[in-house]
């Protein structure tokens, strides 16, 4: 899931995940300070550039990327473990850690989260309260970068009314786990059974 700062990722997921089973939210790691009513392993975990440095040097990220002046990474043995026990591991990278995993990952589906407005965006930025004026210009920025690579993803969700981006996250996993690409030969032999 790729969208700009501020367009609502979080809300989306954190609606949408207790509806749906077998899929699990991979936090990722950063050097971004913490917001008021962020919890650290929750929302993010919380590193010093040091210690963020010492993750990349280690390989222990799948990907990662500087975004206004601070390092996003998604934990490599965090996602590995959901993966291999057979979940579903939703993703929040921007556009560079995006197409990273999906380098890495071939079967990654990739959904966008576009604001209604660009004006919009800027009011829900401002809204938070949570960032300096400069850092909210980064942000615009970088969405209009996002935007205009909005046709490398498989799927775009406009964040305009709530319920209604729920609802289009919730249809795009549903579809997407009945694609017949994600039958294996057992599941066919399965249907193949005559007892
Ligand atoms: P924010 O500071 O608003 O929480 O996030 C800034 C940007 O970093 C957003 O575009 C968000 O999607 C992105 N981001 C969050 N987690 C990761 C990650 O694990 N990897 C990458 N590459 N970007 C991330």
């Amino acid at each position: 899931m790729t969208g700009a700062s501020g367009v609502g990722k979080d809300t989306i997921w954190q609606a949408a995940l207790p509806g749906i089973p077998n899929l699990s939210y991979a936090v990722s790691a950063t050097t971004r300070a913490q917001r008021p009513g962020e919890i650290n392993g929750r929302h993010y975990y919380f590193y010093q550039r040091e210690a963020f440095q010492q993750l990349i040097a280690e390989e222990a990220l799948v990907e990662f990327a500087e975004y206004a002046g601070d390092y996003y990474g998604t934990p490599r043995q965090q996602l590995e473990a959901m993966l291999t026990s057979g979940r579903d591991a939703l993703v929040k990278p921007e556009l560079i850690g995006a197409r990273e995993i999906k380098r890495r990952l071939p079967e990654a589906v990739m959904i966008f989260i576009a604001p209604p407005s660009m004006a919009e965006l800027e009011r829900r930025l401002k809204g938070r309260g949570t960032d300096s004026p400069a850092r909210i210009a980064q942000r615009l920025a970088r969405a209009r970068e996002e935007i205009a690579a909005v046709r490398e993803f498989e799927y775009v969700i406009v964040n305009d009314v709530l319920e209604t981006a729920v609802r289009d996250f919730c249809s795009i996993i549903y579809a997407e786990r009945v694609r017949s690409k994600r039958l294996t030969a057992t599941d066919i032999a399965r249907f193949l059974r005559e007892t």
